[in-house]
């Protein structure tokens, strides 16, 4: 059984465990690499539903910003499905969904 690395925070240093991630392009390759935050440096809920610049860093100085220009969502008829959110206890303030009135 091969066990994967745990994810850490794009923060080099960070040692708390990850709750979140976003897609950044892969340089030379048209593919993206997952990007993983902890709460205190994870980007807006926004900023993370695009596909971010190989070159991307999430200044902590920025935060909930990032340095690069994300790339434009795709139509909505090509939005693959996202996987499914950590339970809502587990998201950072800002991502928080907003309350259902059910
Ligand atoms: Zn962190
Ligand atoms: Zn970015």
């Amino acid at each position: 059984m091969i066990t994967q690395p745990a994810p850490a925070c794009w923060l080099v240093g960070c040692a708390t465990p990850p709750t979140v991630q976003w897609r950044r392009r892969a340089a030379g390759i048209g593919d993206t690499t997952p990007v993983y935050a902890c709460h205190a440096h994870a980007i807006s809920l926004d900023g993370a539903a695009h596909v971010h610049q190989p070159a991307c860093t999430a200044d902590p100085a920025r935060l909930p910003s990032c340095s690069c220009t994300p790339e434009p969502l795709p139509p909505a008829d090509e939005v693959p499905v996202a996987p499914a959110p950590p339970a809502a206890a587990n998201l950072p303030p800002h991502w928080a969904p907003p309350p259902t009135s059910s």
